[in-house]
This record gives C-alpha cells, structure tokens and sequence, in this order.
C-alpha cells in the first residue's frame, strides 16, 4: 500500500523527514493540495503565489528525476487527502508539521477524517526546534526572545541534515492530478512579477545556491547586514518560508563556514520565535497583545485622506526617500531588506498612525517570504503591541536611518528620479533645498508626526 506525503510549505526533498518516512514504508505519492478555504482571510497573498508556482514546478521537476512526480488537488486539504487516501488505498499520510493555526486544525481534522487503517504521521524538521519545545525552568515557553535564544541555542547544533532519497517507488497507477496552469497562480494581466523573475529562482536548487553564495559572505554578515546598499544578507527568507531548505542545513552550512557566525544564527533563531509565539497566540496575526493598545486612537483606514496616505505608502511616494525605495523594492521584487522593513513599517503606524494590521496586510500580500509567525512577531515588534516588541514612544527618524546606514545607493536604485542627489543631499531633498519634479513632498513632517505619535500614546494611556 502506498504512502501519501502530504507537502505544505517544505516543498524539498533533501532534510525532509515526511520523504524519509514515507520512502522507507513503499511506494510514495507526493501530493501538493491548493487550498484556499482552510486558511481563509489567510489564504497566500499574490506574490507568494507567484512564488508557490514555480517551486512547484520545480519540485515535480526534481521528482521525476526520482522516477515520482507531483500530484495536485485542489480543496479543503483535510477532505481533500481523505479522499485520496480512500481511492489509493494509502496505508499512511506522512506530512512535517505546522504551526499556523489554520493548519493545525487541518492536520487534527485529518486525523479525523483519514479511512480506517491509514494514519496520519507528523514529523519534525521546518524549525531548528519544534515551537513550543523550548521551555522554561517551569515548563512554559518562552514569550521574550532573548531567553528564548539562549535556551534554544543549548540544545544546537541541530541534527545533521537527513540526505535527500536517491529514487521513490512509484504507485501501480497514479491518481490524476489537476494541471499547475490551471490553477493561475502567475499574475497575467498586469504581470507584476517581472521584476521577481530576475531576483529569484524558487525550488531546491535555487535555495542550495543562495545558500553558497552566502556562505562565502557569512563572516561579513554582522558588519553589512544593516546596509541596504549592499547585498550583505543571505536572502534566504522566500526559501526558508516554502521549506525549499531546511534550517538546521542552513545552521550547518553557515557554522562549516567558519569565523563569527553567531550574529546570523541569532536572526534565524528569530524564525523559530515567531513559531514558537504563534503557537501560544495563534490570533497574534490580528489582535495585540497588549491589551491596552485596543483602545489606540488610530487614525481611520477608510477616511479618504487616510486612505490617500496610505496607498502613498503603499506605493513608495511618500517624500521619504528610503521608506520610498523600500515600498518601491518590495512592490518590484516581492523582497525588502530588513533594516528598511522596520524603518516602513514604524512610518505607517507612528508618522501616519495608521494601525500596524494595516501593513502586515500589505506585506501578507506583497512579500514572497510572507510568514504568518514571522510577519506578525515583527509587526508587533515594531507597533509596540507585542509580547516582545519595541517601545510605541521609540520612533525611528526614516532620514536619520537613512543616513546612519549609508543608504544613498539603494535609494538611486529604487527611487531613480533622485539618482542624480549627491550622498547629502538624497536622505532628505526638500531639506537640501532640491525639488526634483515627479517627486513628492513630504507626507508629513517628521517633528510633528512624531508629537502626534506621542500624543496619541499619551490619550491611550490615559
Ligand atoms: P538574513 O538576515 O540573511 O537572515 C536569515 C534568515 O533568518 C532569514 O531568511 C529569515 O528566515 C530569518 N530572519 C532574519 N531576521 C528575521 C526576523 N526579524 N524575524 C523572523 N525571521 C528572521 N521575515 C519573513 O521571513 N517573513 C515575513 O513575513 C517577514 N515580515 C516582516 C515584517 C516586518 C515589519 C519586519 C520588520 C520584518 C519582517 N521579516 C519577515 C523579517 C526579516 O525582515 C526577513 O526575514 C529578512 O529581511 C529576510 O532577508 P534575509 O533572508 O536576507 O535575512
């Protein structure tokens, strides 16, 4: 009797415990299930669907180099891998475990749901460690990721990597499988995802060569990683996000690397954090977790002028220029660098003070690394509404930022019609006394968006 592995975002073969299982028992059928009800108002945002389509197609790709291939369904996953359990007979439905709490409820109403005799086995292997495994003296988890980093980094390394099944038996006959073009899931009209195509090349291989020439680079990493004019990080996060590579092959790469590779291993740990916080919080994606801040006069998303301010945001036309080449970079390339990603995102919730769901919602939409656990921890982080977060009255000043970490450079590659600024002048034109046309002026001025901002604090508190 075959086994079914059932693939979410861990869409490899190499350190993929689900495979090794399954492989071990007979013959194996890979199935990839669209499913768009189960998550809901989660379900994947355009980009990230732009990206699911072809790491896909690589995935069938490298199967059939195995003698297997990918079957798609379409549905409610739970009903949806019942069924085919039911029509292949299927002994077993090996899947590695998720922490969103739609797939959660999935994997429970799978078990739920499988035909007598065929069972479902959840493996370990999208975190360093499973979330919620890490706890404290007293056995709770950890919601502070400083300790959190610590008590984790006690049981590193991780295992070696698992080696990727070198064939997979075949089922006697597969079960059909819907086309991958038929599911649209590549922008036609307009096609918005040129710009990815150049950055990026999803599946296995592409994440293994992201990994190399990162490598190279690691012992630079704590010295570049906030300079957004230079490529010092790994731009491993679409990868990691689809399970294209595993983290602790990531950990292992990095350590074989040699010299001081902590400060990185500590931003991935962050992963693991976001894991480990929805899996106490499974709504942190929409409510705060300081309480208090339900009642933050927020200024209103659906009046007109709000709105016009925000879609400036949106599109990267706000006067700012590094918060403009952010927006600009992440519309272009479905990626922004993370030094700029918190400098945009404290410019929508404390100079606009528009509510912090307001732009998660955008970069659920818009990054093709868009993480439920990651994007939310860091949402919360930066609004101040977190379990971990930054304080609300710290406001990062955009053009101070700007300057601070050299960003002259990607601001002429993301806002082309400054290019021609001088170093000085490009943080902030208007102060330089330069109006460039097709420009904008600034949105607000960053002395009283920040008395605003403090304001608003202060009527919260009281
Ligand atoms: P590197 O610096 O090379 O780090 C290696 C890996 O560690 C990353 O690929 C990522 O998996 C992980 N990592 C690093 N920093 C963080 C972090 N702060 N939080 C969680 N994981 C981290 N990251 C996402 O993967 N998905 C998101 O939806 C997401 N939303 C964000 C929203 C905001 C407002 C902010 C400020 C940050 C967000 N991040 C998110 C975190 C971070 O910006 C990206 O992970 C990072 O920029 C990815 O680039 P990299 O792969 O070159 O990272």
């Amino acid at each position: 009797r075959p086994a079914i592995v059932w693939l979410r975002r861990d869409l490899r073969l190499a350190d993929q415990a689900a495979f090794v299982a399954a492989a071990s028992a007979g013959p194996v059928i890979p199935v990839y299930v669209l499913d768009d009800d189960t998550p809901r108002h989660r379900k994947m945002g355009g980009a990230s669907r732009w990206w699911l389509h072809h790491s896909l197609a690589a995935l069938d790709a490298d199967l059939r180099k195995l003698g297997s291939r990918l079957v798609l369904r379409r549905g409610a996953a739970a009903d949806v891998l019942a069924e085919l359990a039911r029509e292949t007979g299927a002994a077993s439905v090996h899947c590695v475990r998720h922490y969103e709490p739609w797939w959660r409820n999935a994997e429970k109403a799978l078990k739920e749901a499988l035909p007598e005799g065929c069972a479902l086995e959840r493996h370990h292997g999208n975190y360093l460690m499973p979330p919620g495994s890490v706890t404290t003296g007293s056995g709770q988890p950890y919601k502070i990721y400083t300790p959190f980093w610590r008590a984790l980094a006690q049981h590193m390394p991780p295992p070696e990597p698992l080696p990727a099944p070198k064939s997979l038996d075949a089922p006697k006959a597969w079960p059909k499988s819907d086309e991958l073009a038929d599911w649209k899931l590549l922008p036609t009209k307009p096609d918005w995802a040129t710009g990815f195509a150049e950055e990026w090349t999803p599946g296995e291989s592409g994440a293994a060569e992201r990994v190399d020439a990162f490598v190279d680079k690691a012992r630079h990493y704590e010295d570049r990683r906030n300079l957004p004019s230079i490529e010092g990080t790994s731009r491993l996060s679409p990868h990691l996000h689809f399970g294209e590579i595993s983290p602790a092959t990531v950990w292992h790469a990095t350590m074989e690397a040699g010299g001081s590779v902590e400060t990185f291993l500590k931003e991935l740990v962050w992963r693991d954090y976001g894991q480990n916080v929805i899996a106490q919080y499974p709504d942190y994606g929409r409510a705060n977790a300081r309480e208090p801040f339900d009642a933050f006069p927020w200024r209103d998303a659906d009046d007109p002028e709000v709105r016009r301010e925000v879609e400036a945001w949106q599109q990267g036309r706000t006067g700012y220029p590094l918060v403009d080449a952010g927006m600009r970079q992440l519309w272009a390339t479905g990626w922004m660098h993370n030094r700029v990603r918190m400098v945009a995102a404290s410019f929508l919730i404390k100079h606009l003070l528009v509510d912090w769901r307001v732009g998660e919602t955008w970069f659920w939409d818009t990054l093709v690394d868009a993480d439920y656990g990651s994007n939310a921890t860091n949402w919360q982080w930066t609004a101040g509404t977190g379990v971990d977060s930054n304080m609300f009255v710290r406001i990062m000043a955009p053009l101070t930022q700007s300057e601070k970490f050299d960003a002259a450079g990607y601001i002429r590659q993301w806002v082309p019609e400054l290019a021609d600024l001088s170093d000085s002048a490009i943080h902030d034109p208007e102060a330089a006394g330069k109006f460039i046309k097709g420009y904008p002026r600034k949105i607000i001025a960053h002395k009283q968006a920040r008395e605003r901002a403090l304001a608003a604090y202060a009527a919260m508190k009281s």
